[in-house]
């Protein structure tokens, strides 16, 4: 019974996924997921990445929280265009929150929406937000375990981006575990190595969000 109460609710999360999906089509936007535990540096890395898109790409940011609104009035106070979504204790985005904020957002004026879900390792990656593509960042202080503990999000992940690395010399974060752990789950995902704070790798994630952008629209114009 449990089993089939859970289904119920994934089918209808991915009805409204659907539509996310038809909306940006028709609005030719790049939609990313970009989910982590709290504290891994999501919104700086949002705020890092629309500092390096600035002049390439119109973007916004819907920012997923329990509750508050600070990381939306820091990115707004950054001039980047947010939303922010609380879950009142929920644990991550579903499509219907995204269906909200996107109906939102001046869409006719945008090219990339990310979207920063709640901060968690687990469930995220259970819920289509009708996204293109789907990010998990991990941070070094974290340890290089995560992908061992956590591997549904790794092995779903299009991009998995290692954030803080300025602080590797003070914690114990062994790289190359990390890179073998995550490859041995998914060898398709992107990896980069980034940091926030400096803007170390910033230029590589930049580039390959660039690039999605440009083959989903050569693709939708194939159609
Ligand atoms: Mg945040
Ligand atoms: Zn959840």
């Amino acid at each position: 019974m449990e089993v089939k109460v859970l289904k119920n609710i994934l089918n209808a999360n991915n009805q409204i996924a659907e539509q996310n999906r038809r909306l940006l089509a028709e609005k030719s936007i790049l939609a990313v997921n970009v989910m982590s535990s709290p504290g891994a540096g999501k919104t700086t890395l949002m705020l890092r990445t629309a500092e390096e898109l600035e002049d390439k790409a119109r973007i916004a940011v819907i920012e997923g929280d329990v509750s508050s609104s600070l990381d939306t009035e820091k990115l707004v106070q950054a001039g980047v265009t947010a939303i922010q979504i609380n879950t009142d204790g929920g644990c991550h985005l579903d499509a219907g929150m995204v269906n909200s904020a996107l109906q939102n957002l001046p869409l006719d004026e945008l090219d990339i929406v990310f979207i920063e879900n709640v901060g968690n390792l687990i469930c995220p990656g259970e819920f289509e937000l009708g996204e293109h593509l789907k990010v998990v960042i991990s941070s070094t202080p974290e340890g290089e375990d995560k992908p061992h503990k956590y591997p549904l999000l790794f092995t779903i992940a299009d991009a998995i981006v290692v954030n803080k690395t300025d602080l590797i010399p003070h914690v114990s974060f062994d790289m190359d575990s990390f890179s073998r752990v995550a490859k041995g789950l998914n060898k398709r995902a992107a990896l980069f190595e980034v940091c926030g704070i400096t803007g170390e790798g910033i230029g590589e994630w930049g580039a390959w969000i660039m690039d999605n952008l440009g083959k989903m629209r050569a693709e939708a114009g194939n159609k």
